[in-house]
């Protein structure tokens, strides 16, 4: 079976740079911009469990499972 992949999104004009993401993700998906913001610097790594969406305090972290090729 093929590896399950994801998209992950950072609604950038909703991050208030707090972190959280960055430090919960276990997978290192995250990187901070010069402005504290979080990047998704490597969306290949993810598994998908959401801890990012859901304690993202501004709800502006997206994880959507892709459809697979
Ligand atoms: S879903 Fe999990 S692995 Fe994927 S970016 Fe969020 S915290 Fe990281
Ligand atoms: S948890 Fe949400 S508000 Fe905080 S840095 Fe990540 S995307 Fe931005």
């Amino acid at each position: 079976m093929a590896k399950k992949s994801f998209d992950v999104q950072v609604i950038a004009k909703l991050c208030k740079a707090c972190g959280i993401c960055v430090s919960l993700c276990p997978k290192n998906v995250f990187d901070r911009a010069a402005d504290g913001k979080a990047v998704v610097s490597r969306p290949e790594e993810c598994i998908g469990c959401v801890s990012c969406e859901l304690h993202c305090p501004d709800f502006c972290v997206e994880v959507m499972e892709k459809e697979a090729e």
